[in-house]
């Protein structure tokens, strides 16, 4: 709503007759089969980018070339025709350089062609959309993507998302978001890779690689790496707020996973909301001129977050003018939905406040972004309709997304072997999650039919069919209290029974009677998490949790699956339920994905990628903290004064980071280095046998961490270094291998220089960050 108001308010105010709109000259000629077909006289792109850019841009007027550094929604058009819609008439003027999220390849080809053939340059548009866990085959939420561990799984995620929506003329997604979060109050957790820098500088990379490949091909498409920067640390977890740290902490621990992904090559980077060291990410000349084009050598196209050069004003700083000027100058590219840029600059450059080089070096940005994708060759290489029958939502790209699915759910605990159940007999399905459709694919779904997904219920029965009844109800609501329930339950996904609770769970407990298992499907729902999602309270409502009470006091085994777009406080249920399987938001394959996990088919092998906190009050707690003066001592699990610890928790986490069960079970041992020094130019070996000690085949996670014991800055307890997911069957076993260079050792210092110091380390190798083995080894 706030949007189209903005978008409508904006147009109004900066969109008026000063763009030049001539119609494009084109000349009707027939084919061989006799067809009328439109030449264009848009210019062939010569191979030479820098050349055709130069004489373009010599060709632009300036309100040419503000409408290319110009990027309003798209919203108006998604329900109607491009050509009677706003964002039609922005194109037809050459007042845009791209628009966002409109779904509908016709649609984005109608618009394509008013930008080619009826502005005077014929400068095809960027079309954009949040794509960030697949289009209409969706993948597990990116979190959850993360839980996998698996690189490649998580890449061919990447292409799939990139063959569905270039197929409806997407050429540009906003993703990977590539924040580190360290506090599950944050909603937008869901979107990330969760704690580690290491990890989720290794899934960046996957996911930019998965969706650009070459970019020379018509799936190919351009990544837009988010949120630069730091917006993962939003004080308390609240959405958009205020992010304050230190230099030496935004370099080793947040920066990584940016860098990373513009070192593999992504084309353009999103700004945050949030300010850094007091001056919003959009218009920090530091930020994004210093760190992320000098020192990190991007050369590519900078766009801000939706309407961030107005929020400038907001934060208590300058107005759009001025703050146009300063975003311009930060080194941004693109205004999303401010309308700053094509609004203001006009004004800025007569008042000398940006100067005409200042413009130019936006628009070549722009101009080279489309260059990239090959758009000046063939502006309509996204726009064959006939695709979108072919290449999206097929078998096969399903077929990925529930193999991906039920690797990333991560199996909490399964006391007495519990899972996996057994296909037969009765099992009741009980749980606000267990039969909602259009809450199994997760935040940010923006092109999935709410409606195709299976419910859990009817992965459920198909999985039993012929062998064991399935029995369902659904015991509670997601909240008592209607209107919480509906804050979590927009765009679409409503699921609330107006029966009270108490019917509710009387009903479940009788639909349980005859059961000889419980599955109870609870959790949050589907937009709990992601944007504007921020809890305060990260346990099960108390109506679930009363739900999950009465079937446990049947004293029938039950088995809880927790669905959630982060990680969420589960002490309760893990002292007193057997078994419980996390299965995040898993897509539009979810419900078979869960289904065979549930019952065997695949063993699980997803593992934590952020700490499960024990407790609300623990947030922030990280498994590569630094380790204070006065550390408590671990082995002793009370209390201990003047030690850093809780009086009334313990220091960690419930389930720590890299934490996941398995229906198998995996021994780690000969640990050992090939020698305990390295040199400057040399290189050690640490290695470990994994042996799968049980009787099903299954896949493990295996993780080597170090310590620097002997740094200049205080270092983390431990640092994820290296991992390798392993396939092993019944009784085999694996040497892992881990190489250490002076490389792998090195941070950046006080001076913020990158540097591997001489000094005692430690290298340890486990199935989690806790488990762990450890060596000792020395540097220089
Ligand atoms: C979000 C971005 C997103 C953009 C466009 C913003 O509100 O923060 O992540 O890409 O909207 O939809």
């Amino acid at each position: 709503m706030n949007r189209l108001i903005i978008c409508a308010l904006a147009l109004a105010l900066c969109v008026g007759d000063g763009v030049e709109a001539k119609p494009r000259k084109s000349v009707q000629k027939k084919n061989k089969g006799g067809q009328e077909q439109t030449q264009r006289r848009v210019p062939r792109a010569p191979l030479d980018m820098e050349d055709f850019i130069n004489d373009l841009l010599g060709k632009m007027t300036l309100e040419e070339k503000l409408g290319q550094l110009n990027l309003p929604a798209g919203d108006d058009i998604t329900t109607g025709q491009a050509l009677n819609s706003n964002i039609g008439a922005m194109a037809a003027k050459g007042a845009i350089g791209g628009t966002f999220n409109i779904k509908g390849g016709a649609k984005i080809a109608e618009l394509q062609k008013l930008a080619v053939e009826k502005t005077r340059l014929g400068i095809p548009l960027l079309i954009g959309m949040d794509v960030i866990h697949g289009y209409e085959t969706v993948f597990p939420i990116p979190f959850a993507l993360s839980c996998t561990w698996d690189l490649d799984a998580i890449e061919r995620s990447a292409r799939v998302a990139a063959r569905e929506c270039s197929a409806a003329g997407i050429n540009w997604t906003f993703s990977p978001m590539v924040d580190i979060a360290r506090d599950p109050r944050w909603g937008r957790m869901s979107e990330g890779a969760g704690e580690d820098p290491y990890l989720g500088s290794r899934i960046a990379v996957a996911m930019v690689r998965g969706y650009q490949r070459d970019l020379k091909g018509n799936d190919d498409i351009l990544a837009c790496v988010k949120h630069f920067a730091l917006y993962g640390a939003s004080e308390a977890g609240r959405d958009y707020n205020t992010v304050d740290m230190s230099r030496y902490r935004m370099y080793n621990d947040y920066f990584p996973p940016y860098k990373a992904a513009v070192d593999a090559g992504a084309a353009t980077v999103m700004t945050s909301f949030n300010l850094v060291d007091g001056i919003p990410a959009t218009a920090n000349k530091w930020l994004v001129n210093d760190v992320l084009r000098k020192q990190w050598g991007f050369g590519g196209m900078v766009v801000t977050d939706y309407g961030s050069i107005g929020e400038c004003a907001v934060h208590g700083l300058w107005k759009l003018p001025e703050a146009s000027a300063k975003a311009l100058k930060a080194g941004t590219d693109m205004d999303m939905c401010s309308f700053g840029f094509i609004g203001t600059l006009k004004q800025n450059l007569e008042e000398g406040k940006v100067t005409m080089a200042d413009i130019d070096t936006a628009v070549r940005r722009v101009l080279e972004a489309k260059f990239k994708l090959g758009l000046f060759e063939n502006p309509y290489k996204y726009n064959d309709v006939s695709l979108e029958k072919s290449r999206i939502y097929t078998p096969e790209h399903r077929a990925e997304a529930r193999a991906t699915a039920a690797k990333s759910f991560v199996l909490l605990k399964n006391e007495g072997k519990l899972l996996p159940l057994a296909k037969k007999g009765t099992v009741a399905l009980i749980g606000p999650m267990a039969n909602t459709a259009a809450n199994m694919v997760g935040t940010w779904s923006v092109a999935a039919d709410l409606k195709a997904p299976k419910t859990l219920k009817q992965g459920l029965e198909d999985a039993l069919a012929g062998k064991g009844t399935l029995v369902y109800a659904k015991g509670s609501n997601l909240y008592e209290d209607p209107a919480t329930e509906s804050a979590c339950t927009v765009f679409g996904r409503d699921m609330r029974d107006s029966r009270s609770e108490q019917e509710l769970l009387d009903e479940a407990l009788k639909v349980a009677e005859g059961a000889d298992v419980i599955v109870a499907a609870v959790g949050e729902a589907s937009e709990s998490s992601g944007e504007s999602s921020s809890r305060s309270s990260l346990t099960l409502p108390a109506t679930q949790k009363r739900l999950l009470e009465a079937l446990l006091a049947t004293g029938k085994p039950v088995v809880m699956l927790n669905f959630s777009g982060r990680p969420t406080v589960m002490e309760w249920e893990s002292r007193n339920l057997p078994a419980i399987l996390n299965v995040w938001f898993g897509g539009s394959e979810a419900a078979d994905a869960i289904a065979e996990v549930l019952f065997g088919d695949v063993n699980p092998s997803g593992k934590l990628t952020a700490s499960m906190p024990w407790n609300e009050g623990q947030i922030p707690v990280y498994y590569n903290h630094l380790n204070t003066g006065r550390p408590k001592d671990e082995n002793k699990p009370a209390y201990q004064k003047y030690r850093s610890n809780w009086l009334d928790a313990p220091n960690k986490p419930l389930y720590p980071f890299g934490y996941g069960l398995s229906y198998t079970d995996y021994s780690y041992t000969d640990f050992k280095l090939d020698s305990d020094k390295l040199s400057d130019s040399g290189k050690l070996t640490a290695s470990v046998l994994v042996t799968n000690t049980g009787d099903r085949a299954g896949e493990e996670v295996v993780q080597f961490y170090i310590r620097d014991l002997e740094a200049s800055m205080a270092r983390p307890v431990k640092e994820l270094k290296y991992f390798e997911k392993i396939a092993l069957q019944p009784g085999e076993s694996k040497r892992v291998n881990f190489t250490i260079t002076p490389e792998t050792l090195k941070f950046y210092d006080y001076d913020l220089n990158y540097v591997a110091e001489p000094g005692e380390f430690r290298v340890m190798v486990g199935p989690d960050s806790e488990r762990l083995h450890s060596l000792p080894f020395r540097y220089n």
